[in-house]
């Protein structure tokens, strides 16, 4: 059985914490895209952790981690997170690296940074992380794959002409010292002996654990609003974030995704540029980004305060639906608790016509909020294990988010701990 753990808006939802938890019941976890990016937030026994590429099931004895060929690997970076859990007491994970899977080379991070230092005031609010030239490589088939790292001959013969191609933008476009083809070996040669012990078939692992009848958990990162194809392009990530993508990235048949768990939280928040709709500003917002979360609306890769929403139907409807969804795990409700009325954004108006569909990104960006107040429950709802036994006008609001985007909320998440977690039947299911 597969199942997969998303996104439906622009990522920071919960899904570190949902995965972390399906994951007590799972054998593998794999990662099918992006990079170190972005970061999953995970509260639990060890302790509270960030993690940027490795999968959310690290935590478990029981489970594979595995990083998948759509993932844009940072090699270092995964080594050091895999050191640093250790450190702190996680017993040693099983981590399997596919074969596939291309590497963030150290010029696709200059790359990234140049690039936002060229564009000034229009930088896309990038993690310079090195995703976006790394994917771009990947599709322009000028990136280096961790199967090649195993042949010597390929690669003198690659850093040579990939050094000749990346030296004509960095002299004429950005005016930065060139790249050494020696060095560029170098660094390959560092990466091979850091990942050798890793490195597997995938695709052929996961076939004959299927065959096996093994739960299999897709990983995703960010959310369908980032996702390149159908979020809101061009402020969008390089990889597709959507589930259907896990069966690519992992290298798995589309089919045997069954279960699709979409996770949506309570309120909205954005990191990096682009339209939000229901965005708030001020000290509304300044409440609510110290109150949300666990410990405040700060990037988890870069600190970087996060925009502030209520939140949004339309966005969430349109993106629970791109993602397949099956299920809603609605995370974050607690935080809520403080507000005696809760504004929801429920439609768009853009040229005075009121939408509840979500637009392309030109219509977006003129689209203005139609907001609803809902009623507060003024009470904190942490540790409550059973669903009727949530104030009534906190169940209102699930109940009426649920009516609103369509699909089936099953999980209310109430805390950033494991078992902060309420499971309820909805009659959409
Ligand atoms: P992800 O990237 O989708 O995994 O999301 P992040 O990790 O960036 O953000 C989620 C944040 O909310 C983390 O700090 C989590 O510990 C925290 N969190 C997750 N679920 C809940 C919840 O139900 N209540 C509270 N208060 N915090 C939560």
């Amino acid at each position: 059985m597969v199942e997969a753990v998303v996104g439906a808006n622009w990522g920071d939802e919960g899904k570190g914490k949902i995965t972390d938890m399906m994951a007590e019941k799972a054998d593998i976890i794999v990662r099918f895209q992006g990079g170190a990016n972005a970061g999953h937030t995970i509260v639990n026994d060890y302790g509270k952790f960030a993690l940027h590429t490795l999968p959310s099931g690290i935590f478990y004895q029981h489970t594979t981690s595995i990083i998948g060929n759509g993932v844009a690997l940072n090699i270092p970076i995964l080594i050091n997170e895999i050191k640093s859990i250790v450190e702190r007491g996680v017993p040693t994970p099983k981590i399997l690296v596919s074969d596939r899977a291309q590497m963030v080379m150290s010029y696709h991070i200059l790359f990234d940074q140049y690039e936002e230092e060229r564009l000034g005031g229009k930088s896309f609010g990038s993690t310079k992380s090195g995703i976006a030239p790394f994917y771009s490589d990947k599709y322009a088939k000028i990136g280096f794959q961790v199967s090649e790292l195993f042949d010597e001959e390929l690669l003198k013969e690659k850093v040579v002409r990939i050094a000749e191609v990346k030296n004509v933008t960095l002299e004429h476009l950005y005016h930065k010292p060139p790249i050494k083809p020696e060095e560029l070996l170098e660094e390959l040669h560092s990466y091979r002996e850091m990942i050798a012990p890793y490195v597997c078939d995938v695709p052929s692992y996961l076939a004959q654990a299927i065959k096996d009848n093994k739960t299999i958990l897709l990983e995703g990162q960010l959310g369908t609003l980032k996702d390149p194809d159908h979020g809101i392009y061009p402020m969008v990530t390089s990889s597709s974030t959507l589930a259907a993508y896990g069966a690519i990235g992992a290298g798995i048949p589309p089919y045997e995704i069954k279960k699709i768990v979409t996770v949506c939280k309570a309120y909205s928040s954005a990191v990096g540029a682009g339209a939000f709709v229901s965005e708030i500003f001020g000290d509304e917002a300044d409440e609510l980004r110290k109150r949300g979360g666990d410990g405040g609306e700060f990037g988890a890769t870069t600190g970087r305060p996060r925009r502030m929403g209520w939140f949004d139907c339309v966005a969430s409807k349109y993106g629970c639906r791109l993602q397949g969804t099956t299920d809603v795990a609605f995370t974050v409700l607690d935080v809520l608790g403080y507000l005696d009325e809760i504004p929801v954004c429920v439609g768009y108006e853009i040229d005075g016509e009121v939408t509840t569909d979500f637009p392309t990104t030109a219509k977006l960006e003129k689209a203005k909020p139609v907001i609803k107040k809902l009623p507060g429950w003024k009470c904190d709802i942490r540790g409550i294990r059973k669903f009727e036994n949530l104030p009534e006008n906190c169940r209102k609001y699930v109940e009426f988010v649920e009516e609103q985007i369509g699909f089936p909320i099953t999980m209310v998440s109430n805390g950033p701990g494991r078992s902060d977690i309420i499971y309820r039947g909805s009659a959409l299911s």
